[in-house]
Formats: structure tokens, C-alpha cells, sequence
């Protein structure tokens, strides 16, 4: 694939390579990587994209039947083991014990990608706090949970690692229809900046992966602050239908994770409207 000449020519230009060499297909070969909201989308596949680079995965999401589908097909794909974990990234306790437990069981992560997150449409002054409590519990603390347990554990082991964070354009790109959800990205984007500047002497890299518009299931399940259930509906079927048209593939996206880890990028626009054109805001990070 492109994306794996594309790691070759990255590490001979000198960009830090934390992995061991090997064959290109077996890039992540004995590395140990976790991702969150694995059952589906952009973390479906990037579980899978790590487990055909030769990884040993980790599938965490709060639908147990989509991580277990998720560990299994990665096995297929070449992962030489895989697991899933049934967890709510939002809750704290739950968090801590599966870090112990990965610890315990599988060992200390290489390669934490924190990719579960949901969606949050409406105005501002439509949306409930119990409405931005819910997005931020998932969207902003389930990273901070993830980053700050297994960023210990990494930092605690002395031996490297890397932490993805999936934000989104929307992080910075001001919109009258997503206050909260892009408010949550934001933050996540900033932490991840932080997050890069404190752990760089550790050997730890950490990248804020920003995608714009990606065809998954989100568009089915987010959440439309102020109106019925009905018009909810309607308006998840238009942006399902809207998402469709576009038409970006998460699997374009899974490459663009894997290839941050490798290059070690900070801040990493994906799909065009992520990366400039109209929408882009004056205030965008560079790549
Ligand atoms: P998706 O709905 O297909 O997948 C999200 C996964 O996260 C689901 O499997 C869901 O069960 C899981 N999840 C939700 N809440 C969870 C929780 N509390 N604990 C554990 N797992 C949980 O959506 P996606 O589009 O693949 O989204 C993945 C990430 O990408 C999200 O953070 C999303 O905000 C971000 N993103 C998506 C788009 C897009 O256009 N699809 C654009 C930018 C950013």
C-alpha cells in the first residue's frame, strides 16, 4: 500500500521512527496497540490497519458484541493476538481497572489511540447541560482517562510509546451547529499539544489526528440538541445521506494513524475540508 512506502521514505528523511525496522508489512510487529470506540468506524479500522502491520490489539468500546467482532476480524488481518474489552471510556473507575488489567494481562501499551467519541448537533442555546456533560464526559475526559493512565504507564516504563488522539476539524473550525462537540475537539487538541510538549523528553509522542467529514455510523447515533425525536431522525438520515455523497472512507483515516505514530506528526488534517478550501479558518494548525 501507498501509506507503507510512504513509512519507508518518512524514516529515511530522518522524521523519528519509534518502531523497530522489519518488514513493511510487519511495521507494528510485536508492538501492543489500544483503541477506543474500536466496535466501528474510524476505530474498526484502525484497529484492523494495526493488526495487518503486525500488531497485537487491544479493541475497547461500550458495545461489547462490535469489540468482540473487531478482535476477531483483526486476528484475520493478521494480528498474532487480539482482545476486546467492554469499557465506557467515560467512567473513570472503569478506566483505571482496565488499565491494571492490560497491564496485567497483555502488558504495557506501545500505541494508545484514543479514537471513541460521539456526536452533538445544535445551538448553543439549544443545548441542555445535561447534553454537554455527555459529550464532554465521553469526547474530552474518556481521552484525558486514556491518556493519563496509560501515558503513566508508558512514562513509568521508560521505553517510549505514542498517543493518538482523535479530535476532529471541527476542533478548529467555528460552526454555528456544533458548539459542543467542537468545543470538546478543541480541548482535545490542546491537550494533545500539551500533552506532545511535556512527554517529548520521554520518548513518548503524541499526534491530534483532525478529520473533517468521514462516511461512519456516526451520522446514525449523534444526538440533535432541541428538537423531538422525530425531527432527530430526519436529520440523522440527511447528515447520513449528506456523509454518504462525500463518501471518505475511514479507512483513509486508519492511514493517516498509523502514519503519524511513524512520522511522529503533531497536529494531522484529513479529507479535504479538514485541510483547507472554504472552510478553512485562519486560526488551523499546520500539519
Ligand atoms: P462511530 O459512531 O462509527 O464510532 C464510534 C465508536 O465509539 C462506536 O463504536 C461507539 O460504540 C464507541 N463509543 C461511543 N461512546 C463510547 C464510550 N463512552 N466508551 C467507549 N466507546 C464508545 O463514529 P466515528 O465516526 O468512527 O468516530 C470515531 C471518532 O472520530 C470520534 O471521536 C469522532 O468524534 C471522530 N470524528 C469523526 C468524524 C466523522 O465524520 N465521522 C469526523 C471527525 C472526527
Amino acid at each position: 500500500a501507498a501509506w507503507i512506502t510512504e513509512f519507508v521514505t518518512a524514516t529515511e528523511q530522518g522524521h523519528r521512527a519509534p518502531m523497530a525496522a522489519g518488514k513493511h508489512t510487519d511495521r507494528f510487529g510485536g508492538q501492543l496497540v489500544l483503541v477506543t470506540g474500536a466496535a466501528g468506524g474510524i476505530g474498526r479500522a484502525t484497529a484492523l490497519a494495526f493488526a495487518e502491520a503486525g500488531a497485537r490489539v487491544v479493541a475497547v468500546d461500550v458495545d461489547a458484541e462490535g469489540a468482540a467482532r473487531t478482535a476477531e476480524s483483526s486476528r484475520r488481518a493478521g494480528a498474532p493476538e487480539a482482545w476486546a474489552e467492554t469499557v465506557d471510556v467515560s467512567d473513570e473507575q472503569a478506566m483505571e481497572k482496565l488499565a491494571e488489567r492490560v497491564a496485567t494481562e497483555y502488558g504495557v501499551i506501545d500505541v494508545l489511540v484514543n479514537n471513541a467519541g460521539i456526536g452533538l448537533s445544535g445551538a448553543f442555546l439549544d443545548t441542555t447541560f445535561e447534553d454537554w456533560r455527555k459529550v464532554l464526559d465521553v469526547n474530552l475526559w474518556g481521552v484525558i482517562h486514556g491518556c493519563r493512565l496509560f501515558g503513566r504507564q508508558m512514562a513509568e516504563r521508560g521505553q517510549g510509546g505514542h498517543i493518538v488522539n482523535i479530535a476532529s476539524a471541527a476542533a478548529y473550525l467555528p460552526s454555528r451547529s456544533l458548539p459542543a462537540y467542537s468545543t470538546s475537539k478543541a480541548a482535545v487538541l490542546m491537550l494533545s499539544e500539551c500533552l506532545r510538549a511535556e512527554l517529548a523528553g520521554r520518548k513518548i509522542g503524541v499526534s491530534a489526528i483532525c478529520p473533517g467529514i468521514v462516511n461512519t455510523g456516526i451520522t446514525s447515533t449523534a444526538r440533535f440538541a432541541g428538537v423531538d425525536a422525530e425531527e432527530e431522525k430526519r436529520r440523522q438520515r440527511r447528515t447520513a445521506k449528506l456523509y454518504g455523497l462525500r463518501n471518505y472512507p475511514p479507512e483513509k483515516v486508519a492511514e493517516a494513524v498509523l502514519r503519524a505514530v511513524v512520522r511522529d506528526q503533531a497536529v494531522v488534517p484529513v479529507t479535504p475540508e479538514a485541510r483547507g478550501g472554504r472552510l478553512m479558518s485562519r486560526f488551523a494548525p499546520r500539519a
